[in-house]
């Protein structure tokens, strides 16, 4: 008789965008079955009623997430707590406390599996992936192996992202008519449609090539963030200025959306930050959008009908 397996819920919001190689490969190398959440718009719905106004949307979005998925009635929900990836950077206070606020707003949740992300004990996170292998019945070395190539995986994902063949130099031989965009903010923002209104589809359709900070290499974002005066210590918040200074710079960008979230005090500084950059290096049209469950989408539509015409037309004087 085949073994029934235990199922764990991963909610498709905030740094799974990051990490969903990781998180996949992981899971199913030690034998779980994995349940993601739904990611329609309905899920956000669910999430805007449990959370106080005050706090940002992709929060309250992951909370809908998490309520789904306990109508989904899986084994353990996985919610990794985000501390620190490396030396320098940490998480904005929000995404380190998510499974305290989580356990104190939805009761009877499945067991939460609060996995430390934090770069300084390393001790401690080898042993909570083994207690984790031990959840589904797996075995130490299996565990360790799990985690290696779960972590093959993402270096492979963000490898293919990367395309170093056309960067840094140029990127692509753009179409005529065709603008090159660059869209910088958080992934979750720029990656979950419920966030941002179908922002990446509303700019297909109007002949826009899109780059984000994910198809720039690393060292590329490390060596510009660098330049800057004063360190950023948040890691998001590093890669995406770190990015946008680099698109700002590039001759071949026609033009940088920032995507930004209402209520995340790091998106208003570093927000104020792109500004300043784009005055200082590029000149470049610029758009920043404070996205919020309030923002609706024709309103939305007309901004970026404004800006794309605004591009063209600088296109055309300096052509
Ligand atoms: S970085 Fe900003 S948008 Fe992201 S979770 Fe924190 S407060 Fe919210």
């Amino acid at each position: 008789m085949a073994i029934m397996k235990k199922k764990v819920g991963i909610p498709r919001c905030l740094l799974y965008y990051n990490y969903y190689t990781v998180y996949e490969t992981f899971f199913r190398e030690i034998g779980a079955e994995i349940v993601l959440s739904n990611p329609a718009n309905i899920t956000l719905e669910k999430g805007l009623k449990l959370v106080p106004d005050e706090v940002c949307l992709p929060i309250k979005n992951c909370f809908g997430h998490i309520l789904d998925l306990k109508e989904k009635n899986t084994d353990f929900i996985f919610l990794p707590r985000f501390m620190r990836v490396e030396k320098h950077t940490t998480f904005c206070p929000k995404i380190i406390g998510l499974p305290d606020l989580v356990k104190n707003i939805i009761p009877n949740l499945p067991p939460l599996i609060e996995l430390d992300i934090n770069f300084s004990k390393k001790i401690k996170f080898y042993n909570d992936i083994n207690n984790i292998g031990g959840l589904f019945n797996s075995g130490l070395i299996n565990n360790y192996r799990a985690w290696k190539m779960a972590l093959k995986d993402h270096h492979a994902y963000r490898n293919s992202l990367t395309n170093k063949k056309i960067l840094p130099s140029s990127f692509v031989n753009t179409p005529a008519h065709q603008l090159n965009i660059a869209v910088v903010g958080h992934p979750y923002n720029i990656y979950d449609p419920n966030l941002n209104l179908d922002l990446m589809d509303k700019l297909k359709k109007k002949n826009v090539a899109i780059y984000t900070p994910d198809m720039i290499p690393m060292e590329i974002i490390m060596n510009e963030s660098n330049e800057l005066p004063k360190r950023i210590f948040w890691t998001l918040s590093r890669d995406i200025v770190g990015a946008s200074k680099y698109f700002i710079k590039h001759p071949d960008i026609d033009g940088i959306i920032n995507i930004a979230s209402f209520a995340c005090g790091p998106d208003s500084i570093i927000g104020e930050l792109i500004s300043f950059l784009v005055k200082e290096y590029g000149k470049k049209p610029y758009l920043l959008l404070i996205l919020d469950e309030h923002t609706g989408s024709a309103g939305l539509e007309t901004r970026i009908e404004a800006f794309i015409e605004m591009i063209r037309m600088v296109k055309d004087r300096n052509s």
